[in-house]
Parts: structure tokens; sequence; C-alpha cells
């Protein structure tokens, strides 16, 4: 006997009138059973190929408010191709950590949730990670120094499967400790403080580029540094409630060889955050190439009122994050438009470098187009696909 969710009719095995239909979908069919006896189907469905877009806080927060016409008819849009199982939009513990700051986040982070439909990005701590430790075994053995992000450095599940009826809950990610620190330091009056410090800056962006790097890799090991400390000191607090960043140098030691000398260790982890290899990956490469670009904007002349500058980059720090983690892994990214400024910049050039599509206030049309091209997409084998899992669903 099987919980049936929807009924289709007589069973095959049994007879018994209106009793057999879908139970639920698994990844990549159909079970069906009987409400009475034991008799059971799978009915195989068509491979699917979604595709990754990422909704940052600027669309959301507008979505959720529905009082602009082109976000709810964009995201009426989006929700659509989720449900049609051509597009997925999934959740990142970097929405988490900045919806925590808004009043009336549970709402805010409820509509997120729901148009994820129970798809999520691993957290962006785990991401960064991933591509140390892939980068770092590439330097070692002497790989070329390029970084090509795979969707398993950034996704736990498959994303290429068809829903189940019973959206799973994203759960909460788990309390990051570099969060409360940043959301102390981070004020965005702090950027924009440089900013006079950066016009005088005689610097070249390739050099602004080399110090954000080394910026970073100086950032990983005085983190270390610190825990190592504490923990010669008898601080075992250390092991809880360090910042994530102080393990990234750590958990690089971890990765030699046994026959690896002990003591030759930390020189090579510190020769490999001074390596290409390093600055390629997909985060820091990001990353660097926003703030140098940045920089040079404010060199050429941009953000000289203080006051308008503040209400552009009031994201800043959260946009970098969300784009430098998560880009890479998806085919669309909508961010708001002095972001979307940066990134388009040859500079970055985050649609040529990484494949990903860059959409913002400025062409929205744009964004309409790639979202009804997908529609398009939607082949008679797919159809008949959504017909077998989902058969109350109307597709026009
Ligand atoms: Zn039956």
């Amino acid at each position: 006997m099987a919980l049936v969710s929807y009924l289709l009719g007589d069973c095959p095995g049994c007879g018994a009138e209106n009793k057999f239909g879908n139970v639920d979908v698994y990844s990549d069919h159909v079970y069906l059973g009987c409400g009475r006896c034991r008799h059971n189907e799978r009915r195989y469905l068509p491979p699917l190929k979604k595709k990754v877009l990422y909704l940052d806080q600027f669309f959301f927060s507008h979505a959720v408010r529905g009082n602009e016409a082109q976000f709810v008819e964009a995201a009426k849009r989006i929700v659509e191709l989720a449900a049609l199982q051509l597009l997925v939009v999934p959740y990142s513990s970097v929405h988490e950590e900045e919806t925590h700051q808004w009043a009336g986040h549970k709402e805010l982070l409820e509509f997120i949730k729901n148009t994820a439909r129970g798809y999520e990005f691993a957290p962006a701590y785990e991401v960064e990670q991933t591509q140390m430790n892939r980068a770092f075994d590439a330097w070692r053995v002497g790989e070329p120094t390029g970084y090509s992000p795979l969707r398993q450095d950034a996704f736990h599940d498959d994303l290429d499967v068809w829903d189940g009826y019973f959206r799973i809950e994203v759960g909460e990610y788990r309390g990051d400790i570099d969060l409360i620190r940043r959301l102390k330091a981070e004020a965005i009056d702090g950027l924009i403080d440089l900013f006079p410090g950066w016009r005088e800056s005689t610097a070249t962006f390739e050099q602004d580029i080399r110090i954000e790097h080394d910026a970073a890799a100086k950032g990983y090991l005085r983190a270390f540094g610190t825990y190592l400390t504490r923990m010669a000191k008898g601080d075992y607090d250390a092991l809880s409630d360090s910042p994530i960043i102080a393990t990234v140098v750590r958990n690089l030691t971890y990765r030699f060889p046994r026959d690896e000398p002990h003591n030759g260790r930390m020189k090579r982890v510190i020769d490999f955050l001074a390596s290409d290899h390093f600055a390629n990956t997909p985060y820091h490469d990001i990353q660097a190439r926003m703030y140098g670009t940045l920089k040079a904007m404010v060199k050429a002349g941009a953000y000289t009122n203080r006051a308008r500058s503040i209400q552009r980059l009031s994201g800043f720090y959260y946009d970098v994050k969300h784009i430098s983690t998560y880009a890479p892994y998806c085919d669309a990214f909508v961010m708001d438009n002095p972001m979307a400024e940066i990134v388009n910049r040859s500079t970055v050039d985050l649609a040529g470098r990484y494949g990903t599509r860059v959409f913002s206030r400025n062409n929205w049309d744009e964004l309409l187009a790639w979202l009804d091209e997908l529609r398009s997409g939607l082949t008679e084998e797919h159809r008949a696909g959504l017909a077998t899992a989902y058969p109350r669903m109307q597709v026009s």
C-alpha cells in the first residue's frame, strides 16, 4: 500500500477502482503505487540540463516588496521556469548572512527559500576552501595555473534532477563567527574613507591586484598564526571559536603526501599563497579584480560625492561576496547597476572570463529575453515528462 499523491485511475495489480497513481518523483523517475495493494511502477523521465540563475539581495528585496512591476514580472517568470524544471535559483549562505541585517528578514528569507525550491549552494567558506584545495593540489604537482570551476565545487547535490513533491526545507546555515565580525567592521563608511588615498595612489591596476592578493594571503596566515598562538598557550577554545579563515592554511598543510617532511610544509604553503595558482582561484581572482576596478574608477574621478557613494555602494561588501563566491557556477547573475558596471569592465569581464551573463536594471529587457529563450527550449519530450511527473501542472 502506498500513499498516493495524485490518483490516476484503477490499479493494474488488484483492480481497485481509482486507487492507483503517482506517489512521488525521485530524481529521474516517477514512482507509482496503489492505495490497496503493493503493486508499483516506475516511469523514467527525460534527462534535464538546468540553468543556474543567481538573484542577489537587490532582486529579492524589490520582488518581495512587490511595488515595482518589472521585478514582480521577472519573479513570476523565474518561478514558472523553476517549476518547469528548466532553471534553479539556489539559496546561499551569503543570502542568509546579508538578510539577517534587514528589518523584516523572516519574510524575505521565506521568499528566497520558496524561490530556491530546496536548491542551495555549499556555504561560502566551503567553496573558498574547495578552490584553495584544488589550486594547491595543482600547484604542488606542477599543473597549469588556470582554474576550471566545477559544479561540484559549489553544490553538494545534483541540480539536473526532477523535483519531488515535497520541497525540502532549506535549513539555516551554521552560524559563522566571521559574520559577526564583518557586520561590525564592514561599515561602508570605512570603504568610502579610503577613496581620497586611492585618488593619490600612483599604483597600476596590476600592482593594485597584487596588493589585494598579498592582503588575502596575509589574512590567512595571520588568522592561522593567531590560532596557533592561542593553542600553544593552552587556549583550546581556539578550536571552536576561531574564524573560519584560520583553518584554511591548516587544511592545506594536511594535503601533503605522507612522505613529505613536516618541517618544510608551512614554507610550501606560504610559497603557494604567492603563486598564480592562488591568484587564479575564482574567489580571489574576482574579488581582487572587483576591488582593483573600483579603485581605478575612483582614481578616474568616479564616486566623488560622499553621500551618493554611500547610497550606491551600500551593499558593496556583500555584493562582492555573492559574486566572487558563486558567479563562476552560474549561467546568469542579477545584480544592481553599480556592481554590473564594475563586473562588466574589461578588468573583471565576468561574462568573458567566467561565462556568466550579467543582468541589472540597465539591461532588464535582456534578462526577460533570456528567460523567454529558456522557456522556448521546452521540448515535446520535456512536456511529456512534466505531464507524467506533475499531472496537475498547467503548461501553456
Ligand atoms: Zn492495487
